[in-house]
């Protein structure tokens, strides 16, 4: 059975915006111009109310890991909610999705990572994150072990502690964030704010604010650092490669955990698993979410090595919501994971998708709004420039080409972010060359006529 809207585009629109609030948008902006409807999708492709055809270099909100369309999932999804819609697992009751869920993320998950805590997202699953190393520090009888220390530009989530826990400062500035013992480090980011210093030299600097941060808080009072390892929503942000190391060694050598929020970089999107693998972290936990059901079902979760749990499990965790471990969701990733590791959707990227993605980004990168061309796997950043040499902002308000870019793009039949002036892709993780070279054809056409 197809189902379809039942309205026209126009009534669609004022009903929208007469009743429908947009996360992260300006509500009376986007009255004026009418959201656009989106009603179907298939492989990489979006088609609108109109029956037009847009291609989604963004996996809907960098989860669509495995494409649109999958009939295998959405048949998981009718047989378990026939079978067993919900039930919970907080009163010594469990059932068969959320077992073998949990034992193939542990397969998955690098070093002994072999525990998961769910939640229905990833904002959900930091803020478990936040309480748990709070108490697991309580439980090894240092409660004043409670800070958790994260970076500037981070994007956590939006509820009261994962947004503390990022450092948006536009969110920082409503309703009352960040809330108290979390505090925030500069970024990794050379283009931006690297100046005059080389990227290796940078990336020193910057992960060694992590120790002068343990200094100034002091060690007995930290509790956790998390990071994503590559910043996605601040805009695609790679650490220069003497970074995470330094990174690593200050977080063996101080009494801290690390807790590296993979809602972006795992299940495939940098060409392994986890990102976590690709840039040689060691987490004590991960924070999963987005590809893990490659946004089929809202499901999120922490990820805890075994020490962690043990810890943890010694006592009562008072934490827990209605969906950890909802049947269907657990379900549908499972059916992910297989489909993922069947077709075997991450040597393709490694292999096939990212490598020819990359000689493509290498080409815009010449182009004369470009200023700096940066990928990793999937997922890619255009900083866009009048001065490449000189790494110079436009002197319009910041944002301004970024969203005039944005919009060329969305003309162009092609879904690109802008963060400020830098355009960012994380496109389906199924990318065909055929597709990327579409994909590389709208981006250029798109930045001239941006022009
Ligand atoms: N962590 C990271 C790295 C994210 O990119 C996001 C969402 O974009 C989140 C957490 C929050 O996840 P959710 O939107 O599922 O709450």
């Amino acid at each position: 059975k197809r189902i379809d809207n039942h309205l026209p585009t126009a009534d669609l629109q004022r009903l929208d915006a007469a009743h429908h609030l947009h996360p992260f948008t300006n509500g009376a902006e986007l009255a004026e111009k009418g959201a656009r409807v989106i009603t179907r999708a298939d492989g990489v492709m979006l088609t609108d109310s109109e029956g037009v055809e847009i291609l989604d270099g963004m996996a809907g909100l960098w989860c669509v890991n495995l494409g649109y369309g999958r009939k295998e999932l959405a048949e998981v999804a009718a047989a378990q909610m026939a079978q067993l819609p919900y039930y919970n697992t907080f009163f010594q009751t469990t059932h068969p999705p959320v077992v073998a869920l949990s034992a193939r993320i542990a397969e998955l998950a690098p070093g002994n990572l072999n525990h998961v805590f769910f939640a229905g997202s990833g904002s959900e699953a930091n803020d478990t994150n936040i309480r748990l190393v709070r108490h697991y520090w309580a439980l090894k009888g240092k409660p004043e072990k409670k800070t958790v220390i994260s970076r500037k530009n981070a994007y956590h989530g939006s509820s009261m502690g994962s947004g503390s826990l990022g450092g948006m400062a536009g969110m920082h500035a409503q309703g009352g964030m960040p809330i108290p013992d979390i505090t925030h480090i500069d970024q990794p980011y050379w283009y931006g704010e690297g100046g005059d210093m080389d990227p290796a030299e940078f990336g020193l600097a910057r992960a060694r604010a992590l120790e002068a941060e343990i200094d100034r808080i002091g060690e007995d009072k930290v509790a956790a650092f998390i990071a994503e390892p590559i910043q996605g929503a601040g805009a695609v942000i790679i650490p220069p490669e003497t970074y995470w190391p330094e990174i690593q060694r200050i977080c063996d050598e101080r009494d801290i955990l690390l807790i590296a929020d993979e809602v972006i970089c795992g299940f495939g999107r940098t060409g392994n698993w986890f990102g976590s693998q690709t840039l040689g972290i060691r987490p004590d936990i991960m924070t999963i979410a987005k590809g893990l059901s490659s946004g089929y079902q809202p499901i999120g979760g922490s990820v805890l090595s075994d020490e962690v749990a043990e810890v943890i499990s010694s006592d009562e965790f008072a934490h827990g919501y209605t969906y950890s471990g909802h049947p269907v969701a657990c379900a549908v990733a499972l059916e992910n994971l297989r489909l993922l590791e069947e077709e075997k959707v991450i040597e393709h990227v490694r292999d096939t998708a990212a490598p020819y993605l990359a000689q493509k980004w290498r080409e815009i990168g010449d182009h004369p709004m470009v200023g700096e061309a940066r990928i990793i796997g999937m997922m890619g950043a255009l900083e866009m420039s009048p001065d490449k040499a000189n790494r110079a902002p436009f002197k319009a308000e910041k944002g301004t080409v970024g969203l005039r870019c944005r919009e060329r793009c969305f003309a162009n039949g092609l879904v690109m972010r802008h963060v400020g002036d830098t355009m960012i892709i994380s496109p389906p993780l199924i990318m065909t060359p055929a597709d990327i070279d579409l994909l590389f054809e709208r981006v250029v056409k798109s930045l001239d006529e941006t022009l």
